[in-house]
């Protein structure tokens, strides 16, 4: 075990485009993000499917990796902005590459959830 890394707090659907992600913030901030800022027939969407991972240790390692060095570069973005654009590619190129796997751990973690695995999106209902 290598005790360096940091411990993230993997989430589906923290963004209604990015299915999984580590936590950058308390969840509880977001969701009062979401209730104050987001359009009114998305909101209850978007906190019904806002769920934590239950397995983030099936995540593909190269994308969990990518995801945790893109936290750091978060933290040091206005000293080092290069290195943050660099973690941001690097961690959206993982994502991509790996998707199909993050979709089928999210498929078997998430029964029900309206992800449009396709446009790679949360549906929301119609106004
Ligand atoms: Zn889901």
């Amino acid at each position: 075990m290598n005790t360096q890394k940091p411990k993230l707090e993997w989430w589906w659907l923290i963004h209604h485009g990015v299915l999984a992600e580590p936590l950058l913030e308390p969840i509880k901030n977001r969701r009062e993000f979401v209730r104050a800022e987001k359009l009114a027939y998305e909101i209850a969407t978007r906190l019904k499917w806002m769920r934590k991972i239950k397995h983030p240790e099936r995540l593909p390692a190269k994308f969990v990796q990518t995801c945790a060095d893109w936290r750091k570069a978060c933290k040091n973005w206005k000293k080092d902005y290069g290195a943050w654009q660099r973690a941001d590619t690097d961690w959206r190129k993982a994502f991509d590459e790996h998707y199909p796997a993050i979709a089928a751990l999210h498929k078997q973690e998430c029964p029900g959830c309206p992800f449009d695995y396709e446009n790679k999106t949360l549906i929301f209902p119609q106004p």
